[in-house]
């Protein structure tokens, strides 16, 4: 806990460098809600989206579910619908906003070539780790990426993964470690999959490897939490290779499947 006193006070921002001030007054950054460039309300300190388009974001509020961090409707509730059904493998995780605020935005994100809205959106996910810091009670040693497959990555020339990674470790200064999670084999789309088919599936699907893994806090970085299959085949991997602690954060969460009304 002294440890992540000490370090969060790292998460202010760090200092844009003189090129990327030129680059967004030559090329404007566009708002990850409405797609328009960003109009540059503070200077040129870099504005990351519009005031007015903000709000649209909704930021998962409490009470949230202690291991997934998913919305609960009640306070009197510890765990969501979800992880009452469901044994996960990870220790426990944090979102930033809900799926269907944030919808749109990700979509492009993603396959849209929109990588400029990680900027925004690591920011917050920094932020959030900070909120957080009650729920994970210490700082993870490095920060993985959830991978993708190498067709996917040639075909996507991207992983919007590990670009939020890259932008959270700006903020934190935990480094990010693409190293040690491969994605080792290309699964079947998993659309029309149920829960199970799709946990058999991508149990097969990632491989932990080096020694860094062995003894460690490792936080799981992706875009989306769902059903939470893609975070604990991760999970089990780095668990084989000895990892102490795998949690997790992204940038949105899906709506408790089991919730009682
Ligand atoms: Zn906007
Ligand atoms: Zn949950």
């Amino acid at each position: 806990m002294e440890d992540f006193r000490d370090r969060s006070k790292e998460i202010s921002g760090p200092g844009r460098p003189a090129l990327s001030v030129l680059t967004d007054l030559v090329f404007p950054r566009r708002c990850p809600v409405c797609d328009r460039p960003v109009r540059n309300t503070e200077g040129l300190s870099g504005a990351l989206i519009c005031p007015e388009c903000e709000p649209l974001l909704h930021r998962v509020a409490a009470p949230v579910c202690r291991r997934c961090g998913k919305p609960l409707r009640s306070a009197r509730q510890d765990l969501c619908g979800d992880c009452r059904v469901r044994q996960h493998v990870y220790d426990r995780g944090s979102a930033v906003f809900t799926y269907h605020s944030a919808a749109g935005s990700l979509f492009r994100f993603k396959y849209g070539s929109r990588q400029e809205y990680g900027s925004y959106f690591g920011k917050c996910m920094a932020l959030r780790l900070r909120e957080t810091a009650w729920l994970f009670r210490e700082l993870p040693d490095f920060l993985v990426p959830v991978p993708l497959s190498d067709r996917k990555m040639r075909k996507r020339g991207y992983n919007q993964a590990e670009i939020l990674a890259r932008e959270m470790a700006r903020y934190t200064k935990i480094p990010v470690r693409t190293d040690v999670l491969r994605r080792v084999e290309d699964t079947l789309p998993m659309k029309n999959m149920d829960v199970s088919a799709r946990q058999n599936n991508l149990k097969k699907a990632f491989h932990a490897s080096g020694n860094d893994v062995e003894l460690n806090s490792i936080m799981l970085i992706d875009d989306i939490y769902t059903t939470g299959a893609t975070i604990d085949a991760c999970a089990l991997a780095l668990y084989r290779k000895g990892a102490r602690r795998v949690c997790f954060m992204t940038l949105a969460v899906g709506e408790d499947n089991h919730a009682e009304f």
